[in-house]
């Protein structure tokens, strides 16, 4: 039995980890690695494994750092099956496919901008990571998709579990009942954790105790401010800036957040805490189809949401709601100089339509950017939150001046103690560390009793 580390170590994008145990070989996730320039070349490395010899890939959610390298192991020869609840699964389909339109595009756009390199342009730089198509032929391999808390047998050896992780729509924790030889190992996964006392899922279930666990460290070194003061920051930028004539950007992760997004701004409009809200933009594509999604879904929500959709309310619902799939809607958002709410993607400004909209209002003063979600280190948003003067956007210099802000108690993400209370009930006596920055993982190491912490570098192997 074995474990091996291909994605997410010491860092917190390319989720992917191997377990080999009673002849199958499977994966917990295969996301795609996020950031900039070199970093993303790192998803065009080989992934350590031969994609041929996975038996099964276990997604633990949606997210592009958990699924987003599921078509290039597809084309790389995986004809495995991948395992996911229902609304991962729902949510995986766009997210891949929306990943594969944005690469493709990328692509088209870096070939107008340099024709003239075509001739010496590498094999590597004149390939899309993966296509539309191969999205679609990825899509082929997703197989059972269990329900939480329903044991899986995956092959004579190997069960899985799936449970509610809280932390998107159809988000789990896994917990892996192993065989071999006469000997048993249980081993739980995480995936990334949700935090509590959000409006519209469940607080994360704990697996049963487990011999090992894979923990992310996200958040793993520091507190989330209470949902309250938060919402109250939440209005507050979106009142100044509609008081100083400007408009607000939110960049979003279309899974969850802007969802989430949506419920408080109806919200505060519904209690009177937020003037009429005349334009709000949500403008993604993947979004849009994400809130469809949760529509189909409402077995996932904390009760009172589940109700309302019942009583054939929309929780979403908002008057003043525009939502632009096509360019050209998204496009024509330039003309509203104020009194415009603005989500769109990607949540890290690392790509999407997004850094469109920075450059229009990044730079005027009456504007404000929020931010509400987690920015990994080297994107654009995360400069932009550590007080950089000026950004290139679209090769342009872009001066910083609406007022930025990070509402950091809306986070997907548990907090330090909602790990380590999380930690306790699995009681692990080996504990690894995954998904993560090192100096986060190293605090969050230190809080630990009782378990032995393994940090995993990339690539690294363990007996289990
Ligand atoms: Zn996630």
């Amino acid at each position: 039995m074995k474990i091996a580390f291909h994605g997410a170590d010491r860092t917190v994008t390319g989720s992917c980890h191997l377990v080999e145990c009673a002849g199958v070989r499977l994966l917990v996730d295969c996301g795609l690695v996020q950031g900039e320039g070199e970093t993303e070349e790192r998803n065009r490395q080989p992934f350590g494994f031969a994609p041929a010899d996975i038996d099964f890939v276990l997604l633990t959610h949606a997210h592009l750092d958990h699924c987003g390298r599921l078509p290039l192991l597809a084309k790389r020869g995986f004809r495995g099956e991948i395992v996911a609840t229902a609304a991962t699964r729902e949510l995986a389909r766009v997210v891949m496919l929306d990943a594969a339109h944005l690469q493709e595009e990328e692509l088209r756009r870096n070939q107008r901008r340099r024709p003239h390199r075509s001739a010496a342009r590498t094999e590597a730089e004149a390939d899309a990571l993966y296509t539309v198509l191969d999205a679609l032929n990825c899509l082929d391999r997703f197989g059972r998709a269990p329900t939480y808390g329903q044991a899986l047998e995956l092959a004579p050896g190997v069960r899985v579990t799936f449970f509610d992780a809280g932390h998107i729509l159809g988000s789990a924790s896994l917990y892996l009942e192993l065989e071999e030889d006469g000997g048993r190992r249980t081993v739980t996964f995480s995936g990334d954790l949700g935090n509590r006392g959000r409006p519209l899922l469940r607080a994360p279930v704990a697996p049963p105790a487990s011999d090992i666990a894979v923990v992310e460290t996200t958040y793993g070194d520091r507190l989330h401010k209470p949902i309250g003061p938060s919402i109250e920051e939440f209005y507050a930028a979106i009142n100044g800036a509609f008081a100083r004539g400007g408009n607000v950007v939110i960049p979003t992760f279309a899974l969850e957040r802007a969802q989430e997004v949506l419920w408080y701004l109806r919200e505060g409009r519904e209690q009177g805490r937020l003037p009429p809200l005349l334009q709000v933009f949500l403008d993604s594509p993947m979004a849009i189809s994400a809130t469809q999604i949760f529509e189909h879904h409402p077995e996932c929500f904390e009760p009172h949401v589940a109700r309302q959709f019942g009583a054939g309310k929309d929780p979403f619902a908002l008057p003043g709601l525009h939502f632009t799939r096509e360019a050209v809607d998204s496009i024509a958002i330039n003309r509203f100089r104020s009194g415009a709410v603005i989500l769109a993607g990607a949540g890290m400004c690392n790509g999407g339509r997004v850094r469109h909209h920075l450059r229009q209002n990044l730079w005027r003063e009456s504007c404000a950017i929020v931010f509400v979600g987690y920015a990994a280190r080297g994107t654009l948003a995360r400069r932009i939150i550590d007080g950089a003067a000026s950004v290139h956007i679209f090769e342009e210099e872009v001066r910083v001046r609406a007022s930025i802000h990070t509402i950091n108690g809306f986070s997907a993400h548990a907090d330090r103690d909602e790990l380590l209370e999380w930690h306790h009930r699995v009681a692990p006596r080996r504990t690894f560390l995954v998904h993560g920055e090192e100096d986060v993982m190293r605090i969050f190491a230190a809080q630990l009793h009782d378990t032995e912490v393994q940090m995993p570098e990339f690539g690294q192997s363990y007996e289990l």
